[in-house]
């Protein structure tokens, strides 16, 4: 094993590079544009001048670096090759990990974002010590990743994990974003929550506040002033969310479920009432396994980009 390794997050406006010890001590980290002009082929050859002009900068020979671990916005094959980056300008099936290779001439293993940073989770934050998680992150859309044995589960497309799209609500007769209608992510993303309170606006709004500001972070404020349409749609979102999270344990059986994103921050308000919808609805064995908030934020990726590289 040699000393040094590097995790890169790539996202829609940014990618996030860290560089750490391969014990896992994160030493430096900063940040790049994501330039997703001409089809975004200009992307991977920023990260690798990024990477060798930090090497050469700090004095660090390449022989020291195990190598970088690149997470993208996209479903990546078991193989490592990104199938979909509609998000960043790809368009095909790539092999950024080859063409990033190739530029530094660095060791590169490359998976899918949630799924890097729910093996981050396990390597340094909530999951640590455990070989087994579901991480489930709560934002716009919800992302997820599957660890199983200390290793990111991809799965045969690339899919693996991707509990956002199990059509678990069949009265929603709205689609979603992936074609299908009744997701999971319909109901326990950002926009499901307030797409819950809808259903109790008066006159334009929703516990007193306009329809356009209803956000969950105003519902959350407006169930601890215990509003009682606020806290009607707080419990039925933590019904669903629970509900989902014991379907997925069924499948799954993890040591530990972690749930990250910005929903997330509301904290034992949001996991103890979860966390007794999923006790009412998991097989036995499971209930109780422990649901935890995530520790690592926005870095989640970058740790887990590293550790893949480790696991390769
Ligand atoms: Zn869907």
């Amino acid at each position: 094993m040699k000393k040094y390794v590097f995790g890169a997050d790539l996202g829609g406006t940014t990618v996030k590079l860290g560089f750490f010890t391969t014990e896992g001590k994160l030493l430096n980290n900063w940040e790049i544009p994501t330039d997703k002009s001409d089809g975004g082929s200009h992307i991977i050859a920023d990260i690798a001048a990024s990477i060798d002009g930090f090497l050469f900068g700090s004095g660090i020979p390449k022989d020291e670096v195990e190598g970088i671990g690149l997470d993208v916005p996209g479903a990546v094959s078991k193989d490592g090759l990104v199938l979909t980056g509609v998000n960043i300008g790809w368009e095909g099936t790539k092999d950024a990990a080859g063409e990033l290779s190739a530029l530094t001439g660095l060791a590169v293993a490359c998976a899918n974002d949630a799924n890097a940073a729910a093996l981050g989770e396990q390597w340094m934050g909530s999951g640590k010590d455990t070989d087994s998680l579901l991480m489930v992150t709560l934002g716009t859309g919800v992302g997820a990743g599957v660890i199983i044995g200390g290793r990111i589960v991809a799965g045969a497309h690339g899919s693996a994990g991707e509990v956002g799209h199990t059509a678990l609500f069949p009265e929603l007769t709205e689609k979603c974003g992936c074609g299908n209608s009744g997701c999971f992510e319909q109901v326990c993303s950002a926009s499901g929550m307030v797409k819950k309170a809808e259903a109790y606006q008066k006159d334009g709004c929703f516990a007193g506040i306009p329809m356009e500001e209803v956000t969950p972070l105003a519902i959350y404020k407006a169930m601890e002033r215990k509003l009682p349409e606020a806290e009607a749609v707080w419990a039925s979102y933590t019904e669903d969310l629970g509900r989902g999270l014991a379907v997925f344990a069924s499948v799954l059986d993890p040591d530990i479920i972690i749930i990250g994103g910005g929903i997330s921050h509301a904290g034992e308000a949001l996991l103890s009432p979860v966390r007794e919808s999923y006790r009412k609805h998991v097989f036995y064995p499971a209930k109780d396994t422990p649901i935890v908030p995530a520790m690592l934020g926005n870095n989640a990726g970058i740790y887990g980009s590293a550790r893949m590289v480790l696991n390769r």
